[in-house]
């Protein structure tokens, strides 16, 4: 099998699965316990959580582990409203955000907060122009995610942020940067933001594990309320397991990330100049800096047929996001693409261990794909 759908999930390293049994089968006491194996868990837990601050470029009491992405996306965006609610009702996000960010936008404006999206650049990113014009008197968040998962772009978030923060410094700045951890360089710190969003299962950790860094001095209320596990910011009894797994997947990928960066950026290019040779009918959406995301389209057919006739043949990539389960892609309409090529995208999405060998089995398959689908596509 061809896997080039790292941007929906990746596998779990070795490494980190043998951290995650040692975490089940040896430490595996309740790290709030008062016994010596409940300390050995916590001071675990703790050398975990400070390798993934290592890497995210923070304290590691500003990290905050989660069930996943989705509940950071979550937590950060709705309290982080609450908290400041007294001040005004207005967020800004973008049209591009995961449905994790949007859905919980939606949400928020049924109880009566008001929302501006702001449409994409051609380039699938956003303006500073556009999010300068936006802001408001009354406006107390904004979320802005680092890398758009379906196309690969890099939002500008370090001059976002100083954008809102010159504004008004208590507008809270939050980045979902699940897309964005290990993929592309970046701190926590640099990026100047209040809260951004992790998740494990996109940097070979299992699926089920999350993280928020949430900057020191913000007082973030919590989502979960219970046991006051994580300094009485995130109840519930911590997934050892998981977060074990997390930090030694953070800890390996960490330790190559600049050279796996560019060893898959020139993969990104290798696989695009081989398309413009064999397939030149397959174009480029946007030219994201993301170097594992590559957002194409074969304008005049159906990504979701051709996504199935290439896995057949054992070649996995996606039409859009996996998250999207058949409905079009919010992403390509903010984009205004047109029906064509809408309807023809799909993503590629690579990893530090992918090779020339498989880029060169996705190009031969999609040039046999479209042979064999164009009687009835065109
Ligand atoms: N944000 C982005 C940009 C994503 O790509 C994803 C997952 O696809 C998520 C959030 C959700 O993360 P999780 O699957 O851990 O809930």
């Amino acid at each position: 099998m061809v896997y080039l759908d790292y941007a929906a999930t990746t596998p779990v390293l070795p490494e980190a699965a043998q951290a995650a049994l040692a975490a089940m089968t040896e430490q595996w006491h309740n790290p709030s316990g008062r016994y010596a194996a409940a300390a050995q868990s916590a001071k675990r837990l703790e050398a975990d959580r400070s390798a993934i601050a290592k890497a995210l470029g923070c304290q590691p009491g500003e990290l905050f582990f989660t069930s996943c992405g989705t509940e950071s996306d979550n937590w950060a965006i709705r309290m982080g409203a609450h908290l400041n609610r007294r001040r005004g009702r207005h967020l800004i996000t973008t049209a591009i955000e995961h449905a994790a960010v949007l859905e919980t936008c939606k949400d928020l404006e049924k109880e009566g907060w008001e929302v501006t999206y702001l449409p994409p650049t051609s380039e699938g990113t956003v303006s500073p122009e556009d999010l300068r014009a936006a802001l408001r008197p009354d406006t107390v968040l904004v979320s802005m995610m680092l890398v758009n998962n379906e196309l690969g772009s890099v939002l500008p978030v370090r001059e976002l942020c100083q954008i809102v923060k010159s504004y008004n410094r208590t507008i809270l700045f939050h980045t979902d940067a699940v897309q964005g951890f290990l993929k592309v360089p970046f701190t926590a710190r640099a990026l100047g933001v209040d809260l951004l969003s992790l998740s494990g299962h996109k940097v070979h950790a299992p699926k089920g594990i999350g993280a928020l860094y949430v900057r020191s001095g913000v007082k973030l209320p919590p989502l979960l309320t219970g046991g006051g596990q994580e300094r009485g910011l995130r109840s519930g009894t911590e997934p050892t397991a998981q977060i074990a797994a997390f930090a030694e997947a953070v800890r390996v990928c960490a330790a190559t990330s600049a050279a796996d960066q560019a060893h898959m950026s020139a993969l990104k290019e290798y696989a695009l100049s081989n398309l413009a040779k064999k397939l030149p009918s397959v174009e480029e959406i946007v030219h994201g800096e993301a170097p594992h995301i590559l957002a194409l389209t074969l304008p005049g057919y159906k990504a979701e047929v051709l996504v199935r006739v290439l896995g057949d043949r054992g070649v996995c990539v996606s039409a859009g996001s996996a998250c999207h389960r058949g409905k079009p892609s919010h992403v390509y309409a903010a984009l205004k693409l047109s029906k064509p090529r809408r309807d023809g995208a799909f993503r590629v999405s690579l990893d530090r261990s992918t090779t020339r060998e498989d880029l060169d089995a996705l190009v031969e398959e999609l040039v046999r794909a479209k042979e064999q689908l164009f009687p009835t596509m065109s």
